[in-house]
């Protein structure tokens, strides 16, 4: 059994109406595998945006939504193909899972492999079942007369990541390309393309924000994000100068402002990430994957990854 945090289990989920019909279900305190979906409502069915990592939390989010609309779940939209995200699709019985085209590829390559990352987490009977409609750049998904753009951009936190844009409200499901008081992740995506997408995504001029993780916010969010990765992009420069690597570089570094973030480990991906930007080589090139997980849990002290999910 991994060690907790002192600070204790986090609070429950909190299913809230961010705009008439649209609902954020955020799930405290958004570290590893506590996601945060979507719920609207409207022309005679209900939309999620993704599940939750496990069983128990997919079908939690699935009652609780209940509570505000006895509506079918038509349609699942999956923001990317992580399988905090994804594993609990097969929750919402008969409905249509919509996501990108690398969506459905990735998380068919993926596989269950979250459950060996976390191995103290109970996912209970999760299993994959990926977007079976795919697009590449642009989708509207009418939610009664709501259109809701589902766009593309990236890669950033992946290479299949996308956002729910409800322009008649300024309400934004953003997936993790925004992590509200978390570390955000590059390990599959791309620094440059995250700095891209947050630009991108502030253009729209949202009023509300649910990001993937952390609690729901406003456009205030995207700046302190930017700093992150542009202190990521000088780390790596800084390391690739003096000769050493991404997990010596995450050792000395200082992370200032955002030493509070949740998952600080993360830095080492992100820091291989920003690497091989800086040798030139495409966004989102596959990474060793084992070899960086090691070395967050040793830039953790050695401990297993947190997770309470
Ligand atoms: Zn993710």
């Amino acid at each position: 059994v991994a060690p907790k945090s002192a600070t204790g289990p986090p609070g429950p989920p909190n299913l809230e109406e961010v705009s008439p019909g649209l609902y954020s279900y955020v799930q405290p305190d958004g570290s590893w595998c506590l996601n945060n979906t979507g719920l609207l409502v409207g022309g005679g069915r209900a939309v999620v945006v993704d599940s939750c990592a496990t069983e128990a939390r997919s079908r939690a989010f699935l009652d609780r939504l209940r509570r505000v609309t006895e509506l079918p779940v038509t349609t699942v939209v999956n923001t990317h193909h992580h399988g905090d995200h994804t594993f609990g699709n097969f929750v919402f019985e008969g409905a249509t899972v919509i996501g990108h085209h690398r969506c459905r590829a990735e998380a068919i390559e993926a596989g269950l492999l979250m459950k060996r990352v976390f191995p103290e987490v109970d996912f209970g009977d999760v299993r994959v079942e990926p977007p079976f409609v795919t697009f590449e750049d642009r989708l509207s998904l009418w939610v009664g007369d709501l259109e809701v753009e589902l766009r593309h951009l990236g890669p950033a936190h992946t290479d299949n990541d996308v956002v729910a844009w409800v322009p008649e409200r300024r309400v934004l499901f953003a997936g993790d390309i925004v992590f509200n008081g978390g570390t955000p992740f590059l390990l599959m995506g791309s620094l440059a393309g995250s700095l891209a997408a947050l630009d991108a995504l502030e253009s729209l001029g949202p009023a509300v924000v649910v990001p993937g993780h952390g609690p729901v916010c406003g456009p205030e969010v995207f700046e302190p994000l930017r700093r992150y990765l542009r202190l990521v992009g000088e780390l790596a420069e800084q390391a690739e100068a003096a000769g050493y690597g991404p997990l010596e570089a995450a050792r000395q570094a200082d992370l200032g402002e955002f030493a509070g973030w949740s998952d600080p480990e993360r830095l080492v991906a992100n820091l291989h990430r920003a690497r091989s930007e800086l040798r030139g080589e495409e966004p989102a090139r596959p990474l060793d994957q084992a070899a960086i997980w090691a070395e967050m849990v040793e830039l953790n002290g050695g401990q297993p990854l947190r997770c309470w999910a």
